[in-house]
């Protein structure tokens, strides 16, 4: 989103508190005249002297393993960030852009997941935590909009990944493409028969800068509607990657939705989106990335 912004000629701020994001991937910036970054947490206080036109809201962790280790900080990220952030929006009179996602759909019981669709969400699972944040996310921003009459538009992400996603963050994409550059067997969870649907992230960044820039406050479904299984998905991954690892099978997370697929029929009609990039060509590019990684990075257990 950074790097999208800066090409389009905008002054960037950046605000994170590293406690799952990596300042590698915005070193690259740092030289750049207009590229500022603030080392804060969000759920505190959020002071910003300057102008402020857009702010984009994606403070969270977002991976499940890191979830259900700082459980109380995606709440409070989820909650509190969000109440400073659209304060902040507010006293700016800037229009604010929140990441929501998926997950707010739960386990869910229609297929594809259309934006009218409620949800299936246990409040009290292990993924709880993220899902009702981000639930919660959206409701306090529609109050914000109808209440405030604050220019608001929400974002539901769809798997999204590529370059510079972190090896060791415990999503299926860079798991199984660090298990193959490592030489270890892949491990898909349950049975496998699981679906996601993968949306690369230049096509995930495109949809977001139409979104914010489109006149549309209501939440809409940003992914990529090409669904595969996760075991069908572990196959394509050692065909890509040239190994001859094995797929073994470990027991299926609490609560992992059995399968999710975008609706985008919204973004096609709202913002004359939809991916460009297929999965084969988006995971070779990803793979790429992955390959540059050092051995120690490759090893590298914790964050
Ligand atoms: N998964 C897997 N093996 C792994 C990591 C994940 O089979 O090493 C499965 C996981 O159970 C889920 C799917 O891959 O069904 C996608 O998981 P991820 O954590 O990437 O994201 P989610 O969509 O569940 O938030």
């Amino acid at each position: 989103m950074c790097d999208r912004f800066i090409a389009e000629g905008y002054h960037v701020i950046a605000m994170d508190n590293l406690i799952t994001g990596d300042l590698k991937n915005i070193e690259h910036l740092f030289r750049h005249e207009h590229f500022e970054y603030y080392h804060h947490d969000v759920t505190k206080f959020v002071h910003v002297p300057d102008r402020l036109d857009y702010i984009l809201h994606f403070a969270s962790p977002a991976s499940p393993i890191d979830y259900l280790k700082i459980p109380i900080q995606t709440l409070k990220v989820g909650a509190l960030g969000t109440h400073n952030l659209l304060g902040l929006a507010k006293e700016k009179k800037a229009r604010i852009l929140i990441a929501s996602t998926s997950e707010v759909y739960g386990d869910p019981l229609v297929h594809p997941q259309t934006e009218e669709y409620y949800g299936n969400v246990n409040t009290i699972g292990p993924r709880g935590v993220y899902d009702e944040a981000k639930r919660f996310q959206e409701s306090i921003t529609m109050a914000y909009h109808r209440f405030h009459g604050l220019e608001t538009r929400i974002v539901r992400i769809f798997n999204t990944y590529g370059p510079r996603m972190r090896l060791n963050d415990g999503r299926v994409i860079p798991a199984f493409m660090g298990q193959a550059l490592r030489g270890e067997d892949l491990t898909v969870f349950g049975d496998g028969s699981q679906t996601r649907s993968f949306c690369y992230v230049d096509d995930q960044v495109e949809g977001i800068y139409r979104l914010l820039l489109s006149d549309y406050a209501l939440p809409v479904n940003i992914g990529n509607p090409h669904e595969i299984t996760i075991r069908d998905f572990a196959e394509e991954i050692i065909k890509l990657t040239g190994t001859d690892q094995k797929i073994v099978f470990k027991p299926l997370p609490k609560d992992d939705p059995m399968q999710r697929q975008p609706d985008i029929t919204k973004a096609r009609e709202i913002l004359g989106w939809e991916p460009q990039v297929g999965r084969e060509e988006g995971m070779k590019k990803t793979f790429d990335y992955f390959r540059t990684l050092s051995r120690e990075d490759l090893e590298r257990k914790e964050h």
